[in-house]
């Protein structure tokens, strides 16, 4: 895995094709009277060299600005870097920290959505996973089936199987028999229960997901900086983004992808207040009983999982500890991502009882025995937000945000989309009516 950290890390003849001569000019002459100063030391030398890099950045003109580096920032300045954008992507902590969303172990990828206009996104985003993971040469995605399970009446396994039959998605209607017999006597769901299998599902590896991103963004000539909090944005007919250091970044167009910041940062750029809630969310782990581990490997026919109902449980195949395997709670306590309670995990009673349930005794449901925080970004009607922020800025900032706990899956095409709005205004991926800010009733300047 190649991890990126520190400030500028661009090939010598990439950032040569970007930088005006004059200045390496200016930085030469500067390191030549230092070098030949008396009281030259190595350490002043480095500071004085940076300083100068960090100001000659400063005065360049990005075609974009991706502010955040989570996974949609860092697939945007992918997707921009690649079309030919000259493109900065700014994160306020180090890169690849673990205080966003994107950050951890394992990501589900499945089709079966309530809301019609998630499949045809994520059925592009497989196609778009293998060819990003292709360019960097490592594997980020693992196939697996998907099943997803729920009382015969609830109304989102029906809304699932409506939308599979209405995109002729390929799936299975199982009763509880049939589950028992496809998957090995796995799952153990009620006779009142039923079944949804598809070959849709699979699993992400969501750090090295946004580290592939960040070098691939990398290797097409984009500049990466860490450790840069944005606190505003300002329109000289392009964009002006201003950073916590005092450093000045001038762009021709914004991309905000700021996660569950994404209330503070907008609020401080034009005052518009989204109906966006940060909330904190556990991910966790259980051990499988001694001897029966294999049967939840990635690889044989154990599928990632989802369970809808009171309790909406999902999970994923044995892979990065072996012996455990994760089961966890869609949900959490809403916070505020820079005061984070590091909090009590929610549902736990019910999450048990599912895995005492599900699982027939064959994953010890006393206590999970890791326990991994996390942070979702709600709206409402946990559909996306993604459109231009208006106002003064017109379509020279775009919003990325509210991916509500299901996003990862889609962040290549996400990526894409953002791209497209800042290049052409407009996408072809996607109906944008279901993403606008507009559909939320806001008192605010757009
Ligand atoms: C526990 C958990 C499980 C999930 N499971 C799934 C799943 O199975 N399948 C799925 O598809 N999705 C899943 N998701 C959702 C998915 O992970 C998120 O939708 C996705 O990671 C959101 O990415 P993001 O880039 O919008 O946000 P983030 O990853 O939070 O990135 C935003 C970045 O912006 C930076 N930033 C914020 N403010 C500033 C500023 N002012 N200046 C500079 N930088 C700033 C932050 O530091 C952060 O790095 C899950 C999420 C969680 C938490």
């Amino acid at each position: 895995m190649c991890v990126i950290t520190g400030v500028y890390h661009r090939k010598t003849n990439t950032r040569s094709q970007k930088i005006p001569p004059f200045l390496y000019t200016q930085i030469l002459l500067l390191l030549l009277n230092t070098l030949s100063s008396p009281s030259f030391t190595h350490t002043h030398s480095n500071s004085l060299l940076k300083r100068s890099i960090q100001s000659m950045e400063n005065s360049i003109q990005f075609d974009l600005i991706v502010v955040g580096a989570g996974v949609m920032g860092s697939s945007t300045a992918y997707y921009a870097a690649k079309h030919g954008l000259k493109t900065l992507l700014l994160e306020q902590f180090d890169f690849l920290h673990h205080r966003g969303s994107s950050h951890g172990e394992s990501r589900t990828i499945r089709a079966t959505y309530l809301q019609p206009h998630y499949y045809p996104l994520v059925l592009q985003s497989y196609k778009l996973w293998l060819e990003a993971q292709a360019q960097v040469g490592y594997n980020v995605y693992f196939k697996a089936p998907h099943l997803d399970m729920a009382h015969f009446n609830d109304p989102t396994i029906l809304a699932v199987i409506e939308n599979c039959r209405k995109h002729g998605a390929q799936h299975h209607l199982l009763n509880h028999m049939q589950v028992a017999q496809k998957f090995s006597g796995n799952f153990n769901i009620p006779e009142d229960w039923v079944g949804l299998s598809t070959e849709h599902g699979g699993v992400i590896k969501p750090s090295k997901a946004v580290a592939m991103f960040q070098t691939l963004a990398y290797k097409n000539g984009a500049v990466l900086k860490d450790n840069a909090e944005v606190t505003d944005i300002k329109n000289d007919g392009g964009v002006v983004v201003l950073t916590a250091s005092g450093e000045k970044f001038h762009g021709k167009k914004c991309v905000v992808t700021v996660g569950a910041w994404v209330n503070k940062l907008v609020k401080k750029i034009n005052g518009v207040e989204l109906p966006i809630l940060p909330v904190e969310c556990h991910v966790t782990y259980w051990r499988i009983t001694e001897g029966h581990e294999g049967k939840f490997a990635i690889g044989n026919d154990f599928p990632t999982f989802a369970s809808f109902g009171s309790v909406y449980v999902y999970g994923t195949p044995t892979l990065e500890y072996p012996g455990l395997i994760k089961v966890a709670v869609h949900g959490g306590n809403p916070c505020d991502p820079d005061k984070r309670p590091w909090g009590p995990l929610v549902m736990m009673n019910e999450l048990k009882e599912w895995v005492e349930g599900r699982f027939s005794g064959l994953v010890d449901s006393s206590e999970p025995v890791v326990k991994q925080s996390c942070m979702y970004s709600m709206t409402p009607d946990e559909d996306f937000v993604i459109d231009f922020l208006g106002g003064e800025f017109g379509k020279n900032v775009v919003l990325g945000g509210g991916f509500s706990g299901h996003g990862f899956k889609m962040a290549p095409v996400i990526g894409k989309i953002l791209t497209q709005l800042v290049v052409d205004g407009e996408t072809n991926e996607v109906d944008l009516k279901h993403f606008r800010i507009g559909r939320f009733n806001l008192t605010s300047k757009i």
